[in-house]
């Protein structure tokens, strides 16, 4: 074994919570921490990290990968959607946690207590969950010191995904790390409670890139990065191209609700291009009546939406990201 490898418990005061592999290599170098399973149900990061520790265990990496496949395992084994089961409460609404509050809160303070402090970057893995569909997708934070987010736009950059998008949100293991001044990124793929191991290649690769931007790796031996890489640098070659032109930007992103319970047909497709008036889907009483036709305000990419038939007032309906035109990456400021 070129890397070692060595289990974790997430664990505070006694009371334990989840399982990780720190990976440490002999050289020195970053720690990147990967998590997945925020949300149970999201299959494609978990069964990513359930495997990928071993192929990095065959290589020599610099510095530390810290991995936890299943951060919410009771919402795992349990199947449930979104929520720790123990108090019903969304993970990635909950930070920062607070160790005299229910079951998440206290999850939330352990990963907090014990993951952020050795983070150098950390990256959360997501998708849809049963009841939705997402594009491959990076979040990055908007709303940390601009050092911190141009770090973290940056590395999405090295991304071999279409899109990466700003947010705003503050309360998630990772925006939460981002508040706390450091890089981060949620990456979204698959959902409908499914993965293929297309998705799973996807991923690894998708991860593999953010090492190789951290320097912890060389670039891919099956050449995987390497495209990604060789279209980059062509691009650079010309000279009306910069960094990051490949994948488009989003700074706007219209998060639609459903206002009413009812019956949802849907219209759309993640990763689908919509014009303004393209129609979003209609949402309908149990007796035929039409309550709502959605249609898009304004052109977008359908980032993910919602597949259920069946769904409550308040439930997400679908988020629509306005593509911005090609914008420059800063070379320099608050490279990781
Ligand atoms: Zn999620």
């Amino acid at each position: 074994m070129k890397t070692e490898k060595k289990k974790f418990s997430i664990e505070i005061s006694g009371e334990f919570f989840c399982q990780g592999m720190e990976m440490t290599g002999k050289n020195p170098g970053k720690t990147l921490v990967v998590t997945a399973g925020v949300h149970g149900r999201e299959y494609v990061g978990i069964q990513t990290l359930f495997t990928f520790a071993e192929d990095i265990l065959r290589e020599e990496i610099n510095g530390r990968l810290i991995l936890i496949p299943v951060v919410n395992e009771e919402g795992f084994y349990q199947g449930s959607r979104q929520i720790v089961p123990a108090d019903g409460i969304n993970l990635n609404r909950a930070f920062p946690g607070d160790i005299h509050g229910t079951r998440t809160w206290r999850l939330a303070a352990a990963l907090e207590t014990c993951l952020y402090p050795k983070a150098d970057f950390l990256l959360d893995l997501h998708g849809g969950d049963d009841n939705e569909m997402a594009m491959p997708f990076v979040y990055f934070s908007a709303c940390a010191g601009t050092g911190v987010t141009e770090a973290s736009r940056r590395a999405a950059s090295s991304l071999s995904v279409s899109v990466r998008t700003a947010s705003s949100a503050r309360n998630g293991l990772y925006s939460q790390a981002a508040q706390q001044g450091i890089p981060s990124l949620l990456l979204e793929r698959g959902g409908g409670g499914l993965w293929s191991a297309e998705e799973i290649k996807e991923c690894k690769k998708n991860i593999r890139e953010l090492m190789v931007h951290l320097g912890m790796i060389q670039e891919d031996e099956k050449g995987e990065s390497k495209t990604w890489k060789n279209k980059r640098n062509i691009a650079r070659k010309d000279k009306e191209t910069e960094a990051g032109k490949e994948q488009r930007e989003i700074l706007h992103t219209e998060y639609l609700k459903f206002p009413a319970d009812g019956i949802w047909y849907p219209s759309v497709t993640a990763g689908q291009h919509l014009k303004a008036g393209d129609i979003i889907g209609e949402l309908y009483r149990m007796d035929g009546e039409l309550i709502h036709r959605y249609k898009a305000k304004q052109a977008g990419i359908v980032l993910y939406y919602t597949t259920a038939s069946g769904v409550r007032a308040g439930d997400g309906l679908a988020a629509i990201g306005k593509l911005e035109s090609h914008l420059p990456l800063k070379e320099r400021e608050g490279t990781p």
